[in-house]
């Protein structure tokens, strides 16, 4: 137990992270490209904002929060996403006041009480963006084009975006009602989550993953026809826009995103060949949010990636690059006599910006040099006694397998000149 994790969290190893990197990189790189602009906010919050935020009658708030209450008397919840932080860091921090759009991304932790199963994880890391501030289709567009373009870069092909107008305040009454006509002769037959969120929020009703109650929603009466104009508009903007990048898309009326604070535009980008989990990208316009807890009347829009899902699809199709680990020098020094000497050159090595490894075990010569091998160093850098009485060293090539004797106050310099041949 003690030396296990716990159930849905996992330690990213010293030989994964390189593609964690790499993938992160490739998302820092597109979004400075797309003018967005790093945040890092605080893996709890007070559990109020998610509850505000996400919505009461949501999964992640109803089911899924980590939840406590901390020394101080507080309930404090660890994020279960990044878009309810962003918004208050966005009020707190008064960037209304800055000329829109403020244009933000995230990369970290997120912790849902979910049910661990391949990719789904209760410690998970999102990558996300979120845009206040602009009304216009355009930056909709532009952030599921954001998305795209990460996940085309990446090399990821079979994507598949659905995208779906949620309607506002206006509109979302008459579909309420629809929907609450069309559910209440099943309501009997359906799950206990469907009956407690028909009067709440019916729209829900639509997402239950329960498979007879799946089927019901099918047949439901679909948003589209209850959009009012503004809410049509500004679909048909995003739709003509993402046709005019040359973004493929379905529009899927059925989709209507797991948090409450969604208006119009929702979107979900699939990665097919992952079966059950394949949701790698969702997200959507939330133009109650940062009005709903308590800041100004500001529109937004943002959608969250799930980077082990993006690493899962990347490793399936073999669309990591290879990483080849490796290190400039590795001191050999069989005699524990010579020690201070040869751990001087490491210093002295490293200060140089070489990246120098060491024998801690007073392994015997042959070990030590076949730690070398195993660490893939550059050069064995090696302090016998004889060469020592001379005031040299041996400096062998182990690629090449050719060695040379070197004074030992030239090691640096030679080393620096020798490995720079190999960059
Ligand atoms: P959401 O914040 O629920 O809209 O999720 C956005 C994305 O985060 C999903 O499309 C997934 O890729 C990822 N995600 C959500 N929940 C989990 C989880 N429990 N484990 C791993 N990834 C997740």
């Amino acid at each position: 137990m003690l030396t296990t994790a716990p159930r849905g969290t996992k330690d990213i190893l010293p030989q994964e992270i390189e593609n964690w990197r790499y993938v992160e990189a490739a998302m820092r790189r597109i979004c400075a490209q797309f003018g967005y602009k790093e945040i890092r906010t605080p893996v709890f919050e007070h559990t109020e904002l998610f509850k505000r935020g996400i919505g009461d009658t949501t999964d992640v708030v109803e089911k899924e929060m980590y939840t406590f209450t901390d020394r101080g008397e507080r309930s404090i919840t660890l994020r279960p996403e990044n878009t309810a932080s962003a918004v208050r860091a966005f009020c707190e921090h008064k960037m209304y006041a800055e000329p829109a759009p403020t244009k933000l991304y995230y990369i970290g932790p997120m912790f849902r009480y979910d049910r661990p199963q391949a990719g789904r994880y209760r410690q998970f890391h999102q990558f996300g963006i979120e845009a206040l501030g602009v009304d216009s289709p355009a930056i909709d567009a532009e952030a599921i084009l954001l998305a795209v373009t990460i996940l085309k870069e990446l090399g990821l092909k079979d994507l598949h975006l659905k995208i779906n107008s949620v309607g506002c305040p206006n509109c979302r009454p008459q579909h309420r009602a629809k929907l609450q006509d069309y559910f209440r002769p099943h309501l009997e037959g359906m799950c206990s989550d469907c009956k407690s969120r028909f009067e709440r929020n019916p729209l829900r009703l639509l997402d239950c993953k329960v498979p007879h109650d799946h089927e019901i929603a099918a047949g439901a009466p679909s948003l589209e026809e209850c959009l009012c104009e503004e809410c049509r508009e500004h679909f048909e903007g995003v739709k003509k826009l993402l046709t005019a990048a040359g973004v493929d898309f379905e529009v899927d009326n059925t989709l209507v995103r797991g948090l409450d604070y969604y208006t119009k535009t929702a979107f979900e980008i699939q990665y097919v060949p992952l079966g059950a989990q394949s949701a790698v990208c969702g997200g959507g316009r939330y133009d109650g949010l940062v009005k709903e807890i308590g800041g100004q009347d500001v529109s937004g829009i943002g959608f969250a990636m799930g980077m082990e899902r993006i690493l899962l699809a990347l490793e399936s199709q073999n669309l990591l690059p290879e990483h080849k680990d490796g290190i400039d020098a590795f001191i050999v020094c069989p005699n524990q006599d010579n020690l201070e000497a040869a751990f001087k050159t490491a210093i002295a090595l490293r200060q140089a910006g070489l990246k120098t490894e060491f024998d801690f075990l007073a392994r015997s010569m042959k070990a030590q040099m076949k730690q070398a091998g195993r660490l893939n160093a550059k050069f064995a850098v090696i302090f016998g006694d004889d060469e020592l009485a001379r005031g040299a060293v041996t400096l062998k090539n182990m690629a090449e397998s050719t060695q040379t004797e070197i004074p030992v106050d030239d090691i640096v310099t030679i080393l620096q000149t020798e490995v720079q041949k190999y960059e």
